[in-house]
C-alpha cells in the first residue's frame, strides 16, 4: 500500500500542500510567518482584530482562573 501524503490546501491562500508541511491551523510556512508577523505587529501596536482577539482570549484565561 502507498502512502502517499494527503494533499491539502492552506486555509488563507488557498495554495495546495501535502498535509505534513502544513501546520496545525492548515497553514502553508509562508502563511504561518506572516500570521506571526501580523500578530505581533498588533499586539506591539496594541490594535487591530488579533490584537482585540488575543485581549479577549487573556481576558477569559485570567477571568477562568
Ligand atoms: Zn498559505
Amino acid at each position: 500500500m502507498k502512502r502517499a501524503s494527503k494533499i491539502v490546501k492552506c486555509v488563507d491562500c488557498q495554495r495546495e500542500f501535502p498535509r505534513k508541511q502544513l501546520n496545525r491551523m492548515l497553514r502553508c510556512h509562508d502563511c504561518a510567518l506572516d500570521k506571526v508577523e501580523a500578530v505581533s505587529r498588533q499586539l506591539h501596536n496594541r490594535e487591530g482584530p488579533e490584537y482585540e482577539k488575543w485581549k479577549t482570549a487573556m481576558k477569559k484565561a485570567i477571568g477562568g482562573l
